[in-house]
């Protein structure tokens, strides 16, 4: 073992920072609660590259005075507690003293700042945590941060940095949260001189969601408020029918601090329960008031997880008043009463009862729909013997016979083909749709149908075919029940369909662009600026996709043109998906890996769902196009899309062997 030593001061300053700023919206996040600290009413931000070259946040708060200016860029120093007692009662959003001179140990940092009693400002240029020169300038009252070259003596931290998309994404993220967080504070964003975010001053929570968000999602959120002696919880929750695939949309304020808590989100969850299919998780713009002193706000360097003083009850508090507001028996009636206003303002811009009383409705049929339907679903996979065999199916038809590719579009298949075209079909497990009796003519038409199909051009509008195929029963909405010369076989019509789609977005890709169709006239589609710079930002990732995109002032775009494929979908549901997966993958290791995932989500969205009801033609357009592609029986996800119970299997449950 090598001898214990002291570190050097700016060993220990790096290490600090570390744990503070681990990329440029950790830099950002900091210094907009200092300005936030400082009482600011306007914010603005500016970045380029992603942050990795510049952050700049500007604000007319109290400032700081000329000879604080070399204390506000040391280590521990604040102005904002004095002693260990303060601690626990903490009304600012920071108090360690580290940020500035955290940021300023891992970059080039520039501060200018003026208080509103004195003449002229100061600027100080700190440079990997040396100051470099202070003095007196002119400035307006306020401060105004630069910050260049970030992690410029930490290499390795540099190396970790993503893409210029993915931090302008966390970016945006830490504006969005603190702009929701504090409403009435003006915000705005702006990358590479581009505007991203525009958030003039707000009177209400909700007002701030909208321009974050849209207006379609503010409309259907419903308000939830209630008081638990000093602790007061309000805010707003989504109709379950806007839920995510996953919790970025869940916000949790706590006395104007975004912070993460397991225990109130497993409480959230739990008020959900039924109304959400699997994998999805409920929006919610939640906000917690409580004294300072019932919570330890210091257990986490950047201060996003908190301690409760009684955390039990604060889950109850959640779950109690969430399922008040939306499961209680007289939902459909019931018109929340105005909560009591605190230091007379009002958080909650006036709301219509009667869109309230709507979408309370909604929510009560829809919920009722889907038990239904979860209850329908059970039945029909419920058996234990009913386990996914398709897969030996598969293995054990494909040591007798080759495989052969997938058809392309475009392809036909050849009369004589067709007792090997129908073979493979069983060897790739999906369905006979020969009856017993009924072989050639029967199966001619199949294939006839195939061919009209593929001249098509294989998409998913599913109106193909003209005929019912023999044995083919659609139950319940969701599932199509037919044989094969295995025995039964149980189809998950938005599994199946979701993988058709899939495989032919993905051949199609190989093969270069997406195949467009160009709109006559270019349909606008109004994005939340988060979207639109995303949009902006990959507009070639786009065009591959096949949809064409131009800025059209705002945060409005123009699409020209779309996947011809998916030409059922709204321009704009298309487009919002596409972001909307962009986003999500922006961390993927490569472009491929991207597009695939965005190929799946799209997929997924295209799909004809659960619940929609088939005409016969509809029914018979999908099973053949399960014969285009390869390895349907499993959808993009990885769940079956089909069970095969055999005839044996049959057999034996019913004991006749
Ligand atoms: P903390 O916020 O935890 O006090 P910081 O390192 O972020 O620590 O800031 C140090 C001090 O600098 C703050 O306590 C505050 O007095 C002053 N300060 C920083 N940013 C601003 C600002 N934008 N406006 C006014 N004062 C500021
Ligand atoms: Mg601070």
């Amino acid at each position: 073992m090598a001898k214990i030593r002291r570190l050097p001061q700016s060993v220990i300053n790096k290490i600090a920072a570390g744990e503070v700023i681990e990329r440029p919206a950790s830099v950002v996040k900091e210094l907009v609660e200092n300005s936030l600290d400082a009482g600011a009413t306007r914010i603005d931000v500016a970045v380029a590259k992603g942050g990795i070259e510049f952050i700049r946040v500007a604000d007319n708060g109290c400032g700081i005075a000329f000879e604080d200016l070399e204390l506000a860029v040391a280590s521990h120093a604040t102005s904002k507690i004095g002693d260990a007692e303060d601690l626990f009662h903490v009304r600012t959003l920071g108090f360690r003293g580290e940020a500035l001179a955290s940021i300023a140990e891992v970059s080039h940092l520039r501060l200018r700042s003026r208080t509103p009693d004195s003449d002229s400002g100061g600027e100080i240029y700190v440079e990997g945590g040396l100051v470099r020169s202070l003095a007196p300038c002119g400035c307006p009252v306020g401060t105004v941060v630069e910050v260049r070259q970030l992690f410029f003596n930490t290499p390795v931290r540099r190396k970790f940095l993503r893409s210029t998309t993915t931090e302008l994404g966390h970016i945006s993220e830490t504006v969005a949260k603190l702009a929701l967080a504090h409403f009435r504070v003006h915000f705005t964003l702006t990358h590479n001189d581009r505007p991203v975010l525009q958030l003039p001053a707000a009177a209400g929570l909700l007002e701030r969601i909208a321009a974050l968000y849209g207006q379609d999602l503010a409309d259907s959120l419903i308000p939830v408020s209630s008081e638990d002696g000093p602790v007061r919880l309000y805010g707003y929750v989504a109709h379950p029918a806007f839920s995510r695939p996953n919790a970025k949309m869940q916000f949790l304020f706590l006395n104007g601090r975004a912070i993460r808590d397991r225990n109130l989100q497993h409480a959230l969850n739990e008020a959900y329960r039924g109304l959400l299919t699997v994998g999805r998780q409920p929006v919610a713009f939640l906000v917690l008031e409580m004294p300072p002193e019932m919570v330890d706000v210091n257990v986490h360097p950047t201060k996003q997880e908190v301690r409760f003083l009684d955390s039990g009850r604060l889950y109850s508090q959640l779950l109690g008043t969430l399922r008040r507001e939306f499961l209680s028996s007289d939902l459909s009636t019931r018109i929340p009463a105005p909560t009591p206003e605190q230091d007379g303002d009002s958080w909650r811009s006036p709301h219509d009862p009667e869109k309230v009383r709507a979408t309370r409705q909604q929510i009560v049929e829809w919920a009722k729909g889907e038990l239904q339907q979860r209850l329908a679903g059970n039945l029909a996979t419920g058996s234990e013997t009913a386990k996914a065999v398709s897969d030996t199916a598969h293995a054990s038809s494909h040591s007798s016979e080759t495989a052969r590719p997938a058809l392309r579009s475009g392809e036909t298949i050849a009369p004589g083909e067709q007792r090997a075209e129908h073979k493979r079909d069983l060897a790739t497990a999906v369905v006979e749709l020969r009856s017993a009796g009924s072989g050639a003519s029967d199966f001619g038409q199949t294939t006839e149908s195939l061919g009209r199909k593929v001249e098509q051009g294989a998409h998913p509008e599913l109106g193909l075919g003209s005929e019912a195929p023999a044995k083919v029963l659609q139950i319940h909405n969701r599932y199509l029940i037919t044989e094969s010369d295995e025995g039964l076989v149980v189809i998950d019509q938005h599994a199946l369909h979701e993988r058709i789609l899939y495989e032919q977005l993905r051949q199609s890709l190989q093969d270069g662009p997406l195949t467009t169709q160009q709109l006559l006239i270019p349909e606008p589609v109004d994005l939340s600026p988060v979207e639109a710079a995303l949009a902006l930002e990959n507009k070639e990732l786009l065009a591959e996709l096949g949809l064409s995109i131009e800025p059209f002032g705002g945060t409005t775009v123009l699409v020209h043109s779309y996947p011809a494929m998916l030409r059922h979908m709204s321009a704009g549901d298309l487009l919002r998906s596409v972001l909307a997966a962009l986003a999500e993958g922006r961390s993927q290791p490569d472009r491929a890996t991207l597009l695939d995932s965005i190929l799946h989500s799209l997929a997924c969205k295209a799909a004809i769902k659960a619940g929609e009801r088939l005409a016969p033609e509809q029914v018979r357009a999908l099973l053949e196009q399960s014969r285009q592609v390869l390895h349907s029986h499993h959808c993009p996800h990885g769940r079956p899309t089909m069970l095969v119970f055999s005839r044996e299997e049959l057999d034996r449950y019913f004991r006749r062997t």
